[in-house]
């Protein structure tokens, strides 16, 4: 690495020389990555798995209350699954922050082992150490297990019903500039050089993703977003990637835009309305979900999925609020979040009807009628007692002409 210090021991040959070794370090560390993505498993076939285990994971904080209500009904919309040994429901122990703070370690290895042998994983927030606290400064457990199964995808959805806004982002999570965010190289101390990578089989598995979806949700419209007018190679190669897959979709309209465009577009009332499912690099995906989470009011109104070809885990969109748990409020926190994040498991593994009535009633519940009202606070509800009324919700036989009479249009 060029160090200011160096200045006048390293001249511009022995530099550029010192960024290419750098460089060519970066390059084999990718191609060994695309080999692994080229060896990789094939999608896991929920049709064909019995039962799918899904691990749920209490978490930290207020997550083993939230979790416990939003599983209470899954459990329920799955009586019949559950039953007949489609699905099993599994309790994965040892991801609270005190068991990682003896294990030493972010992702202990039994705990990963017991991951590993669940087929998709509910997930309540796990707390992360930082400075001060009274724990290790352990790695976050979330980033370790996108990591080590290998979760490529952030799913996000955005849903503002009475606007008409009811989009689904496809973020890639492990390629474009935060790859090797931290492996950027100083060549002189006046040229400071950052990398992008983007790789066929990592475009390619994400835009797969979002036609996937598409086509099991009946959903017509695939967007991608790309700035491939000006960073023709990386950004070219994605854009080029899903051109590709979406002619194995005819029934489905595919058409791309640019991220400024896109960012202004979603503000547009009168176009925002068409976007269904967009497909985005990691950078783009990170500011177009900020920006898209803003008409949205909220924390209980979206879960948040990461998927990979193997695995997936599907959390709330909060933190684990330990403030919560100190002021005895546990019990009051709100478990919309991590119940979206269970419709989402649902539509994954494929039971798209238990996840219909799921979201319907929640967002019954939680936006329109809102007979139980939740504060966080003993003056409102319970995380349990919400529970109660959306199952209730879903029993009622007209959930889903209530759900469509408080639509918009
Ligand atoms: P937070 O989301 O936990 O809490 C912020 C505030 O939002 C809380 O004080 C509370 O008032 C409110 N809140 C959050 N969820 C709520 C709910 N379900 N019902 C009612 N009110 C709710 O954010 P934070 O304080 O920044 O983070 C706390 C811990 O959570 C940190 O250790 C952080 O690393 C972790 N975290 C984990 C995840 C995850 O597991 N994916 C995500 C974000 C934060």
């Amino acid at each position: 690495m060029y160090h200011s210090g160096k200045v006048g021991s390293m001249n511009q040959a022995e530099a550029i020389e010192m960024a290419l070794d750098h460089f060519a370090k970066l390059l084999e560390e990718q191609l060994k990555r695309v080999d692994q993505m080229k060896a990789g498993e094939d999608w896991a076939d929920y049709s064909k798995i019995k039962p799918i285990v899904v691990g749920v994971v209490g978490g930290d904080g207020i997550g083993p209350y939230i979790t416990k209500e939003a599983v209470r009904v899954l459990e329920y919309v799955l009586q019949k699954e559950i039953a007949e040994g489609k699905v099993q429901l599994k309790d994965i122990k040892g991801l609270t922050i005190e068991e990682r703070a003896k294990a030493m370690k972010a992702l202990p290895e039994d705990v990963l082992a017991a991951l590993k042998e669940c087929h998709v994983i509910l997930k309540g927030p796990l707390t992360t150490p930082k400075k001060g606290d009274p724990w290790p400064n352990l790695e976050s457990a979330n980033v370790s297990m996108r990591r080590e199964l290998d979760l490529f995808a952030n799913v996000r959805p955005v849903k503002v019903p009475e606007q008409g806004i009811d989009w689904i982002f496809y973020r890639e999570n492990t390629e474009g500039e935060y790859v090797l965010g931290s492996k950027g190289f100083n060549v002189t101390e006046d040229l400071a050089v950052d990398f992008k990578i983007i790789t066929t089989q990592g475009a390619e598995r994400i835009v797969r993703l979002a036609f996937e979806y598409a086509k099991k949700n009946g959903i017509k419209r695939v967007s991608a977003v790309t700035k491939a007018n000006v960073i023709k190679t990386t950004d070219g190669k994605f854009l080029e990637t899903a051109r590709r897959v979406a002619k194995d979709y005819p029934d489905i309209q595919f058409d791309d835009w640019f991220v400024d465009i896109m960012a202004a577009k979603l503000v547009d009332e009168k176009r925002r309305k068409d976007f269904k499912v967009i497909v985005l690099p990691n950078l783009y995906g990170d500011i177009l979900t900020d920006e898209a989470a803003e008409f949205q009011g909220g924390v209980g109104t979206a879960g948040s999925a990461n998927i990979g070809k193997r695995y997936a885990m599907f959390e709330a969109i909060h933190g684990s609020a330990p403030r919560m748990v100190q002021e005895g409020r546990a019990p009051y926190a709100d478990p919309s979040s991590i119940m979206r994040a269970a419709v989402m498991l649902l539509r994954h593994i494929g039971f798209v009807d238990q996840a219909q009535k799921y979201e319907m009633a929640l967002d019954v519940c939680g936006q329109f009628e809102k007979k139980v009202a939740l504060t966080g606070r003993s003056d409102g509800a319970t995380g349990a007692k919400f529970a109660d009324y959306v199952m209730e919700t879903i029993r009622s036989p007209d959930l889903e002409k209530k759900w469509r009479s408080y639509q918009r249009g």
